[in-house]
Protein backbone atom coordinates (compact mmCIF):
# COMPACT_ATOMS: atom_id res chain seq x y z
CA UNK A 1 0.00 0.00 0.00
CA UNK A 2 1.66 3.28 -0.89
CA UNK A 3 0.67 6.35 0.89
CA UNK A 4 1.49 9.77 1.72
CA UNK A 5 5.27 9.83 2.44
CA UNK A 6 6.04 7.28 0.14
CA UNK A 7 8.41 7.72 -2.47
CA UNK A 8 7.83 7.23 -6.17
CA UNK A 9 10.75 6.44 -8.14
CA UNK A 10 11.02 8.49 -12.15
CA UNK A 11 13.04 7.44 -14.61
CA UNK A 12 13.99 9.69 -16.99
CA UNK A 13 14.87 13.94 -15.55
CA UNK A 14 13.15 16.03 -18.55
CA UNK A 15 9.80 18.09 -18.43
CA UNK A 16 7.58 15.41 -18.03
CA UNK A 17 9.74 13.77 -15.09
CA UNK A 18 9.76 17.19 -13.94
CA UNK A 19 5.85 17.69 -13.93
CA UNK A 20 4.94 14.39 -12.57
CA UNK A 21 7.27 14.79 -9.47
CA UNK A 22 5.29 18.08 -8.81
CA UNK A 23 2.11 16.19 -8.80
CA UNK A 24 3.97 13.63 -6.42
CA UNK A 25 4.83 16.34 -3.69
CA UNK A 26 1.00 18.14 -4.17
CA UNK A 27 -0.13 14.42 -2.96
CA UNK A 28 2.88 14.34 0.16
CA UNK A 29 5.14 11.91 -1.99
CA UNK A 30 8.40 12.41 -2.68
CA UNK A 31 10.10 11.75 -5.84
CA UNK A 32 13.53 10.34 -6.47
CA UNK A 33 14.66 10.89 -10.04
CA UNK A 34 16.96 8.71 -11.98
CA UNK A 35 18.82 10.24 -14.68
CA UNK A 36 21.86 9.67 -15.96
CA UNK A 37 22.55 13.58 -17.53
CA UNK A 38 23.34 16.53 -15.19
CA UNK A 39 21.26 19.58 -15.03
CA UNK A 40 17.88 17.59 -15.76
CA UNK A 41 15.27 19.93 -15.75
CA UNK A 42 13.54 17.55 -12.82
CA UNK A 43 16.19 17.83 -10.26
CA UNK A 44 14.92 21.31 -9.94
CA UNK A 45 12.00 19.82 -8.16
CA UNK A 46 12.94 16.39 -6.69
CA UNK A 47 13.64 15.36 -3.33
CA UNK A 48 16.24 13.09 -4.11
CA UNK A 49 18.40 12.42 -7.29
CA UNK A 50 20.48 9.46 -8.71
CA UNK A 51 22.85 10.32 -11.81
CA UNK A 52 23.53 7.16 -13.33
CA UNK A 53 23.55 5.37 -16.48
CA UNK A 54 20.33 3.15 -17.56
CA UNK A 55 22.51 0.30 -17.75
CA UNK A 56 24.33 0.67 -14.46
CA UNK A 57 22.64 -2.42 -12.88
CA UNK A 58 24.13 -1.63 -9.08
CA UNK A 59 22.92 2.16 -9.01
CA UNK A 60 19.55 0.53 -10.69
CA UNK A 61 18.94 -1.84 -7.53
CA UNK A 62 19.58 0.76 -4.68
CA UNK A 63 16.99 2.93 -6.50
CA UNK A 64 14.48 0.41 -6.35
CA UNK A 65 15.43 -0.58 -3.28
CA UNK A 66 15.00 3.02 -2.26
CA UNK A 67 11.64 4.16 -3.86
CA UNK A 68 8.19 2.25 -3.29
CA UNK A 69 7.26 2.16 -7.06
CA UNK A 70 8.97 2.83 -10.36
CA UNK A 71 7.66 4.89 -13.26
CA UNK A 72 9.62 6.26 -16.26
CA UNK A 73 8.36 9.88 -18.95
CA UNK A 74 9.56 7.68 -21.96
CA UNK A 75 9.40 4.72 -23.86
CA UNK A 76 13.14 3.46 -24.30
CA UNK A 77 13.68 1.95 -21.06
CA UNK A 78 15.85 -0.82 -21.93
CA UNK A 79 14.28 -3.87 -21.49
CA UNK A 80 17.23 -5.44 -19.14
CA UNK A 81 16.82 -2.01 -16.64
CA UNK A 82 12.94 -2.92 -16.81
CA UNK A 83 13.95 -6.62 -15.72
CA UNK A 84 15.99 -5.37 -13.11
CA UNK A 85 13.53 -2.87 -11.86
CA UNK A 86 11.00 -5.34 -11.89
CA UNK A 87 12.73 -7.99 -9.62
CA UNK A 88 13.13 -5.52 -6.95
CA UNK A 89 10.00 -3.29 -6.49
CA UNK A 90 7.01 -2.29 -8.27
CA UNK A 91 7.37 -1.12 -11.96
CA UNK A 92 4.33 0.53 -14.02
CA UNK A 93 3.50 1.04 -15.96
CA UNK A 94 4.49 -3.33 -16.82
CA UNK A 95 7.94 -4.09 -18.78
CA UNK A 96 5.13 -5.30 -21.49
CA UNK A 97 3.85 -1.72 -22.37
CA UNK A 98 7.18 -1.09 -22.48
CA UNK A 99 8.19 -3.54 -25.24
CA UNK A 100 5.36 -3.30 -27.27
CA UNK A 101 5.67 0.26 -27.68
CA UNK A 102 8.94 0.53 -28.24
CA UNK A 103 8.86 -1.65 -31.60
CA UNK A 104 6.70 -0.43 -34.41
CA UNK A 105 6.16 -4.06 -35.57
CA UNK A 106 5.00 -5.48 -32.47
CA UNK A 107 2.98 -2.35 -31.16
CA UNK A 108 0.76 -2.75 -34.65
CA UNK A 109 0.53 -6.44 -34.68
CA UNK A 110 -0.71 -5.94 -31.17
CA UNK A 111 -3.16 -3.05 -31.78
CA UNK A 112 -4.63 -5.01 -34.79
CA UNK A 113 -4.80 -8.09 -32.88
CA UNK A 114 -7.54 -6.53 -30.76
CA UNK A 115 -9.74 -5.96 -33.90
CA UNK A 116 -8.31 -2.06 -34.09
CA UNK A 117 -7.72 -0.80 -36.98
CA UNK A 118 -3.94 0.72 -37.94
CA UNK A 119 -2.51 1.69 -41.29
CA UNK A 120 -1.36 -1.70 -43.23
CA UNK A 121 1.92 -2.46 -42.58
CA UNK A 122 4.41 -4.78 -43.48
CA UNK A 123 7.84 -6.12 -42.28
CA UNK A 124 10.56 -6.89 -44.14
CA UNK A 125 14.36 -8.01 -43.61
CA UNK A 126 15.87 -7.75 -47.16
CA UNK A 127 15.17 -5.52 -50.24
CA UNK A 128 13.53 -8.32 -52.32
CA UNK A 129 10.79 -8.11 -49.38
CA UNK A 130 10.94 -4.43 -49.35
CA UNK A 131 9.47 -4.02 -53.05
CA UNK A 132 7.12 -6.46 -52.87
CA UNK A 133 5.99 -4.44 -49.39
CA UNK A 134 5.73 -1.40 -51.55
CA UNK A 135 4.05 -3.33 -54.18
CA UNK A 136 1.19 -4.34 -51.79
CA UNK A 137 0.85 -1.43 -49.86
CA UNK A 138 1.29 1.01 -52.54
CA UNK A 139 2.50 4.84 -52.91
CA UNK A 140 2.86 7.06 -51.00
CA UNK A 141 4.09 4.76 -48.26
CA UNK A 142 6.28 5.73 -45.18
CA UNK A 143 9.08 3.78 -44.03
CA UNK A 144 9.68 3.92 -40.53
CA UNK A 145 12.43 2.44 -38.38
CA UNK A 146 10.80 -0.41 -35.65
CA UNK A 147 12.65 1.01 -33.07
CA UNK A 148 13.19 4.59 -31.29
CA UNK A 149 11.83 6.82 -33.69
CA UNK A 150 10.34 9.78 -32.93
CA UNK A 151 8.62 13.80 -33.69
CA UNK A 152 9.72 12.31 -37.23
CA UNK A 153 12.78 10.68 -37.33
CA UNK A 154 13.22 7.36 -38.40
CA UNK A 155 10.65 7.72 -41.20
CA UNK A 156 11.21 8.45 -44.94
CA UNK A 157 8.06 8.99 -47.18
CA UNK A 158 7.88 6.83 -50.12
CA UNK A 159 6.76 8.83 -53.02
CA UNK A 160 5.91 8.12 -56.47
CA UNK A 161 10.05 9.04 -57.24
CA UNK A 162 11.32 7.08 -54.53
CA UNK A 163 14.10 4.50 -54.76
CA UNK A 164 12.48 2.33 -51.53
CA UNK A 165 16.40 0.76 -51.24
CA UNK A 166 17.35 3.66 -51.43
CA UNK A 167 15.18 5.60 -48.32
CA UNK A 168 16.02 1.93 -46.37
CA UNK A 169 20.04 3.36 -46.60
CA UNK A 170 19.21 6.87 -45.31
CA UNK A 171 17.81 4.86 -42.11
CA UNK A 172 21.19 2.80 -41.51
CA UNK A 173 19.03 -0.25 -43.03
CA UNK A 174 17.93 -0.40 -39.57
CA UNK A 175 14.94 -2.76 -38.97
CA UNK A 176 12.04 -1.09 -40.19
CA UNK A 177 8.34 -1.66 -41.04
CA UNK A 178 6.59 -0.02 -44.59
CA UNK A 179 3.38 1.71 -43.52
CA UNK A 180 0.23 2.43 -46.28
CA UNK A 181 -0.23 6.16 -46.31
CA UNK A 182 -3.52 7.51 -44.21
CA UNK A 183 -5.18 10.29 -45.77
CA UNK A 184 -6.04 11.81 -42.70
CA UNK A 185 -7.82 14.97 -42.36
CA UNK A 186 -6.76 15.87 -38.45
CA UNK A 187 -4.24 13.68 -35.87
CA UNK A 188 -6.21 13.30 -32.39
CA UNK A 189 -5.03 11.63 -29.36
CA UNK A 190 -6.59 10.07 -26.34
CA UNK A 191 -4.88 10.74 -22.87
CA UNK A 192 -6.18 8.19 -19.98
CA UNK A 193 -5.43 6.11 -16.86
CA UNK A 194 -5.65 2.93 -15.66
CA UNK A 195 -5.08 1.38 -12.22
CA UNK A 196 -4.26 -2.30 -11.01
CA UNK A 197 -7.75 -2.98 -10.40
CA UNK A 198 -8.95 -2.08 -13.50
CA UNK A 199 -10.64 1.17 -12.78
CA UNK A 200 -10.46 3.44 -15.86
CA UNK A 201 -10.44 7.17 -16.62
CA UNK A 202 -10.09 9.39 -20.06
CA UNK A 203 -9.86 13.04 -20.83
CA UNK A 204 -11.78 13.97 -23.95
CA UNK A 205 -10.21 14.06 -26.94
CA UNK A 206 -7.27 16.04 -28.36
CA UNK A 207 -6.99 17.65 -31.68
CA UNK A 208 -3.28 17.87 -32.62
CA UNK A 209 -1.85 20.10 -34.66
CA UNK A 210 2.27 19.79 -35.55
CA UNK A 211 4.65 21.94 -36.88
CA UNK A 212 8.21 20.48 -38.24
CA UNK A 213 7.33 17.58 -36.95
CA UNK A 214 7.14 18.62 -33.08
CA UNK A 215 3.40 18.73 -31.61
CA UNK A 216 2.42 22.86 -31.84
CA UNK A 217 -0.89 23.28 -30.25
CA UNK A 218 -3.76 21.02 -28.81
CA UNK A 219 -7.34 21.90 -29.00
CA UNK A 220 -9.99 20.40 -26.99
CA UNK A 221 -12.75 19.61 -27.93
CA UNK A 222 -11.67 17.98 -30.73
CA UNK A 223 -14.37 19.02 -32.54
CA UNK A 224 -15.35 15.14 -34.06
CA UNK A 225 -18.87 13.35 -33.58
CA UNK A 226 -19.91 11.99 -30.65
CA UNK A 227 -19.85 8.58 -32.40
CA UNK A 228 -16.43 8.95 -32.94
CA UNK A 229 -15.31 10.21 -29.57
CA UNK A 230 -16.62 7.25 -27.86
CA UNK A 231 -15.09 5.06 -30.09
CA UNK A 232 -11.55 6.42 -29.15
CA UNK A 233 -12.32 5.98 -25.90
CA UNK A 234 -13.07 2.18 -26.10
CA UNK A 235 -10.00 1.92 -28.43
CA UNK A 236 -8.11 3.19 -25.61
CA UNK A 237 -10.14 1.37 -22.76
CA UNK A 238 -9.18 -2.32 -24.69
CA UNK A 239 -5.96 -1.19 -25.29
CA UNK A 240 -5.10 -0.64 -21.54
CA UNK A 241 -7.28 -3.71 -20.73
CA UNK A 242 -5.01 -6.03 -23.32
CA UNK A 243 -2.14 -4.72 -21.49
CA UNK A 244 -3.15 -4.97 -17.85
CA UNK A 245 -1.86 -1.04 -17.74
CA UNK A 246 -1.18 1.17 -14.80
CA UNK A 247 -0.71 4.92 -15.09
CA UNK A 248 -1.44 7.24 -17.88
CA UNK A 249 -1.08 6.40 -21.40
CA UNK A 250 -1.68 8.03 -24.78
CA UNK A 251 -2.99 6.38 -27.95
CA UNK A 252 -2.58 8.75 -30.84
CA UNK A 253 -4.53 8.24 -33.66
CA UNK A 254 -5.27 9.53 -37.63
CA UNK A 255 -9.35 10.95 -38.34
CA UNK A 256 -9.89 9.97 -41.63
CA UNK A 257 -12.75 11.58 -42.83
CA UNK A 258 -14.74 9.34 -46.10
CA UNK A 259 -18.08 10.25 -47.57
CA UNK A 260 -19.05 12.48 -44.64
CA UNK A 261 -18.54 9.61 -42.03
CA UNK A 262 -15.60 9.58 -39.66
CA UNK A 263 -13.15 6.80 -38.92
CA UNK A 264 -10.36 6.37 -36.73
CA UNK A 265 -6.92 4.65 -37.29
CA UNK A 266 -3.97 4.19 -34.37
CA UNK A 267 -0.89 5.59 -35.24
CA UNK A 268 0.83 4.93 -31.93
CA UNK A 269 0.63 4.20 -27.91
CA UNK A 270 3.02 6.00 -25.57
CA UNK A 271 3.26 4.21 -21.81
CA UNK A 272 3.60 7.58 -20.51
CA UNK A 273 2.14 10.97 -19.72
CA UNK A 274 2.55 12.86 -23.13
CA UNK A 275 2.59 16.00 -24.34
CA UNK A 276 -0.90 16.31 -25.94
CA UNK A 277 -2.10 16.01 -21.78
CA UNK A 278 -0.24 18.84 -20.89
CA UNK A 279 -3.50 20.81 -21.22
CA UNK A 280 -5.47 19.03 -18.44
CA UNK A 281 -2.84 21.13 -15.88
CA UNK A 282 -5.00 23.93 -15.23
CA UNK A 283 -7.93 22.66 -18.12
CA UNK A 284 -8.81 19.76 -16.67
CA UNK A 285 -10.16 19.22 -12.61
CA UNK A 286 -7.23 16.47 -12.24
CA UNK A 287 -3.86 17.01 -14.39
CA UNK A 288 -2.65 14.02 -16.32
CA UNK A 289 0.54 14.07 -13.95
CA UNK A 290 -1.95 13.88 -10.87
CA UNK A 291 -3.52 11.31 -12.89
CA UNK A 292 -0.77 9.21 -12.87
CA UNK A 293 0.83 9.45 -9.91
CA UNK A 294 -3.01 8.51 -8.71
CA UNK A 295 -2.88 5.14 -10.67
CA UNK A 296 0.49 4.48 -9.93
CA UNK A 297 -0.32 4.46 -6.45
CA UNK A 298 -3.30 2.31 -7.01
CA UNK A 299 -5.22 5.11 -5.67
CA UNK A 300 -8.61 6.77 -6.51
CA UNK A 301 -8.63 8.14 -10.22
CA UNK A 302 -9.24 11.83 -10.21
CA UNK A 303 -12.13 13.57 -12.01
CA UNK A 304 -11.57 14.04 -15.72
CA UNK A 305 -13.72 16.58 -16.59
CA UNK A 306 -12.78 19.62 -18.60
CA UNK A 307 -12.64 23.72 -17.36
CA UNK A 308 -13.91 24.81 -21.03
CA UNK A 309 -12.40 24.66 -23.95
CA UNK A 310 -9.08 24.64 -23.97
CA UNK A 311 -6.07 25.35 -26.14
CA UNK A 312 -2.15 24.36 -25.42
CA UNK A 313 0.27 26.15 -27.07
CA UNK A 314 4.51 24.00 -26.70
CA UNK A 315 6.91 26.94 -26.44
CA UNK A 316 9.82 25.73 -28.35
CA UNK A 317 13.19 26.67 -28.76
CA UNK A 318 13.07 30.73 -28.29
CA UNK A 319 9.28 30.52 -27.72
CA UNK A 320 9.79 30.85 -24.39
CA UNK A 321 11.39 34.32 -24.98
CA UNK A 322 7.60 35.79 -24.92
CA UNK A 323 7.45 34.48 -20.96
CA UNK A 324 6.42 38.49 -19.73
CA UNK A 325 3.65 38.69 -22.39
CA UNK A 326 1.87 35.18 -21.80
CA UNK A 327 1.69 36.08 -17.82
CA UNK A 328 0.56 39.69 -18.45
CA UNK A 329 -2.67 37.45 -20.07
CA UNK A 330 -5.28 37.23 -17.89
CA UNK A 331 -5.76 33.32 -17.44
CA UNK A 332 -2.95 31.90 -19.46
CA UNK A 333 -1.38 29.60 -17.28
CA UNK A 334 2.35 29.14 -18.33
CA UNK A 335 4.77 26.36 -17.30
CA UNK A 336 8.37 26.79 -17.90
CA UNK A 337 10.61 23.30 -17.86
CA UNK A 338 14.02 25.28 -16.19
CA UNK A 339 16.07 24.35 -19.46
CA UNK A 340 19.31 26.47 -19.77
CA UNK A 341 19.45 26.56 -23.41
CA UNK A 342 16.59 27.98 -25.72
CA UNK A 343 17.89 25.11 -28.83
CA UNK A 344 15.97 24.94 -32.09
CA UNK A 345 13.12 22.21 -31.19
CA UNK A 346 13.62 22.40 -27.61
CA UNK A 347 10.56 21.92 -25.64
CA UNK A 348 10.71 24.69 -23.37
CA UNK A 349 7.83 25.12 -21.79
CA UNK A 350 4.10 25.43 -22.59
CA UNK A 351 0.84 27.73 -22.04
CA UNK A 352 -2.55 26.73 -21.61
CA UNK A 353 -5.65 29.22 -22.35
CA UNK A 354 -8.67 28.23 -20.89
CA UNK A 355 -11.86 29.73 -22.43
CA UNK A 356 -15.70 29.56 -21.61
CA UNK A 357 -17.62 27.08 -23.47
CA UNK A 358 -20.59 28.15 -25.47
CA UNK A 359 -23.67 27.02 -24.54
P1 LIG B 1 5.15 8.91 -35.99
O1 LIG B 1 6.59 9.06 -35.69
O2 LIG B 1 4.72 7.52 -36.32
O3 LIG B 1 4.27 9.55 -34.94
O4 LIG B 1 4.88 9.77 -37.31
C1 LIG B 1 5.13 11.17 -37.35
C2 LIG B 1 4.12 11.87 -38.25
O5 LIG B 1 4.21 11.38 -39.59
C3 LIG B 1 2.68 11.59 -37.83
O6 LIG B 1 2.30 12.48 -36.82
C4 LIG B 1 1.96 11.83 -39.14
O7 LIG B 1 1.77 13.22 -39.37
C5 LIG B 1 2.92 11.29 -40.18
N1 LIG B 1 2.63 9.86 -40.47
C6 LIG B 1 3.16 8.81 -39.82
N2 LIG B 1 2.68 7.64 -40.30
C7 LIG B 1 1.82 7.95 -41.28
C8 LIG B 1 0.99 7.18 -42.17
N3 LIG B 1 0.99 5.84 -42.15
N4 LIG B 1 0.22 7.86 -43.05
C9 LIG B 1 0.22 9.21 -43.09
N5 LIG B 1 0.99 9.99 -42.29
C10 LIG B 1 1.79 9.38 -41.39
Amino acid sequence: MIRPGCTIGILGGGQLGRMMAMAAAQLGLKAHIYAPEENSPAFDVAADVTIAAYEDEAALVRFAKAVDVVTYEFENVPSETAATLSAHTLLAPNAQALAVSQDRFLEKTFISGLGIAVAPFASFTNEAELAEAVEKLGRPAVLKTRRFGYDGKGQVMIRPETDPSEAWAELGRAPAILEGFVPFEREVSVVAARTASGAFAAYDLCANEHKHHILDTTRIPAGVSGATETEAMRIAKAIADALDYVGVLAVELFLVTENGSERLVVNEIAPRVHNSGHWTLGGATTSQFEQHIRAVCGWPLGSTARLGRVEMTNLIGHDADEWEQILAEPGAHLHLYGKAEARAGRKMGHVTRVFPEKG
